[in-house]
């Protein structure tokens, strides 16, 4: 059943816009940071507003959503340089307006043929490396998809070519952007890390300190990667001298004769080829599909978890009112369903999950039974156990739980809708923050560690673990690029970084907007919570004031910052659409409409 009330209220512009505006930054200078717009004809959100500036004009001058969509990532790649770039990989979720179908593109990063299920096990020990002696090494590397994604959407869905829309990043590499505080406290978070290597060292550290707040930074040697490509074509990465510097990279650490500040590890380097590079290619795989309260939500299938966890959560969610329910028990049912979804999804999902399995994941026979775990009354002690998913239903059984580990954070995310209806939705990565901390000397870009989302060693008992390492194998992701159709129309589209609890942000905000009657920006800022089947909720100190103490017992939180940097973009049925971006988290997005308020 269509959702009417829900598609077609008129959301009044002042509750769209209360409560949101941030403060103009006297410094640093640059773009208009807005985290609403509303309006007509096109719209971009980021995490950055170069970067939405850079999507904005190319929409304008008749551009489509793919094409800016690129050329914002490809900004994304200077300004955000420790969450994205053609070091690192993604997922690109894409609405086509005139077939009214959904398509995905798979830019992960994939595990090279040296890659074995013990390569993160250190041979002098016979145990796991620790998280950051993996991560700043050249085992983490995975080779690159971000650089083939761009392209493979330009040819597929794009009306530009790549040399066009890599064209304003170049352009913002060369002249410089100024630095704002959440640049200069990434690199201050990774300033032992990037001590270590000559190339990282010579870009970000410069005279051995983080770039001042309100200075402007220049990456030319970026610049310079961006026109190169532009002229010759992705096979300079895959195939030509930047994939040999890649590679060079990797098997020889540019570590620093003189480093700034010293790192507790040995810095390994890894096997990493050139046939590496030339065998990879994207993938288009089927979007997952979950019907919600008559809603068509779209999400990323494997090897990221998003589509799977997102849609179980959903369907086990759809078992209840939550719209009647008040606000403490609508959140009680959020966390628990989120729980339920993430043990199956640590369990069964991976690279290499079967179909008829996630087929069964989905399904909503399978969160039916899922759901009727959820005592309303109590919390499930935590871990709680996977489900079976093989089709058949036995009713509310539990059986003993297996480990959680946890994922860091360092990607961005972006959404782009353009006057044809249209819709992108982006989220790329170089994982960590900082990625594995190895700039390419003379080619301005980090390297991605994503192949630390791999477990190190099983993690499930006695049973299989999905998500082991192996030779092109694609490590397990939870970035979750979701857009939701109502009657095969857009609706919604947004995602997240912030590495597992992108699953609990990207389904918190679909409940409080699809059912809890707040507004996508509101949906947006509102405090968070991620339930991830720990035995602790991490939650945002908002969330905990808010929610804590009326919620049934036996949830324990504990407290974190900040959790995630959203962007989405609402379709009013009017026409209008609603740009949405965070209000403050991690230092506040941007968000931008073609044109403003509506044709009236
Ligand atoms: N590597 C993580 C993933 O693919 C993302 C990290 C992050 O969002 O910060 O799920």
């Amino acid at each position: 059943m269509r959702p009417r009330a829900l598609v077609t209220a008129t959301i009044a512009l002042a509750t769209l816009v209360a409560g949101t505006a941030i403060p103009a930054q006297a410094k640093p200078a640059g773009p208009p940071k807005e985290p609403v717009a509303v309006g007509y004809g096109g719209a971009v959100s980021t995490v950055d507003a170069t970067a939405t500036a850079v999507g904005l004009d190319v929409l304008r001058r008749g551009g489509n959503a793919v094409d800016a969509a690129v050329a914002a990532a490809a900004t994304l790649g200077v300004t955000e340089p420790f969450s994205a770039g053609i070091g690192g990989g993604g997922f690109f979720v894409y609405y086509d307006a005139k077939s009214r179908r959904v398509h995905t593109i798979d830019g992960r990063e994939a595990g090279p043929a040296s890659m074995s299920e013990t390569t993160f096990i250190d041979p002098a020990t016979g145990a796991p490396y620790r998280f950051d002696e993996a991560r700043i090494s050249g085992l983490s590397v995975g080779v690159p998809g971000t650089l083939l994604t761009w392209q493979d959407a330009l040819d597929r869905w794009g009306t530009r070519s790549l040399a066009q829309v890599l064209k304003p990043a170049a352009r913002v590499a060369e002249d410089g952007f100024p630095v704002d505080e959440t640049f200069a406290g990434q690199v201050a978070g990774n300033q032992a890390a990037f001590g270590q290597f000559s190339s990282t060292s010579a870009l970000y550290l410069p005279g051995g300190q983080p770039p001042a707040v309100g200075s402007t930074f220049r990456n030319p040697d970026l610049a310079e990667t961006y026109r190169l490509i532009a002229k010759r074509g992705t096979d300079v990465l895959y195939r030509g001298e930047v994939g040999r510097d890649v590679v060079a990279t990797v098997q020889h650490p540019p570590v620093a004769a003189d480093p700034v500040g010293s790192w507790p590890y040995p810095i390994r380097p890894a096997g990493m080829t050139a046939a590496d590079l030339a065998a990879y290619r994207t993938r288009f795989p089927e979007p997952t599909r979950s019907d919600y309260r008559g809603l068509e939500v779209y999400g990323m299938a494997t090897p990221s978890s998003g589509g799977t966890a997102v849609g179980e959560a959903l369907n086990i969610l759809e078992q209840f009112d939550l719209r009647s329910m008040t606000a403490t028990q609508a959140m009680h049912r959020y966390l628990e369903a989120s729980a339920l979804s993430f043990a199956d999804r640590n369990r069964y999902v991976g690279d290499h999950t079967p179909r008829n399995v996630l087929r069964e994941l989905l399904s909503d026979a399978y969160a039916k039974e899922r759901a009727c775990l959820i005592d309303p009354s109590a919390a499930l002690p935590k871990p709680v156990a996977p489900g079976v998913p093989d089709g058949t239903y036995g009713g509310c059984t539990a059986a003993a739980a297996a480990d959680v580990r946890d994922d860091r954070t360092g990607t961005t995310n972006l959404t782009v809708a353009d006057r044809w209806g249209n819709v992108v939705e982006y989220t790329l990565t170089i994982e960590a923050t900082g990625g594995n901390g190895m700039v390419v000397p003379g080619r301005g870009f980090l390297l991605n560690n994503e192949l630390t989302d791999f477990n190190f060693a099983p993690t499930q008992g006695t049973a299989t673990d999905p998500n082991l390492p192996g030779r092109g194998k694609r490590p397990r992701s939870s970035m979750a690029p979701t857009i939701v159709l109502a009657d095969g129309r857009p609706f919604l589209a947004v995602g997240s970084p912030g590495g597992a609890t992108i699953i609990t942000t990207v389904l918190q905000m679909l409940v409080n907007r699809i059912d809890r009657g707040m507004t996508l920006p509101q949906a947006l800022a509102a405090p968070r919570a991620s339930q991830r089947n720990g035995a602790s909720t991490q939650a945002e100190p908002a969330f905990i004031t808010g929610y804590a103490t009326g919620l049934p017992p036996g949830h324990t939180f504990s407290s974190t910052a900040e959790i995630g940097a959203a962007t989405g973009i609402e379709f009013l049925a009017d026409g209008r659409l609603v740009a949405a971006a965070e209000p403050v988290r991690r230092g506040g997005g941007a968000a931008a409409v073609v044109g403003r308020w509506g044709r009236d």
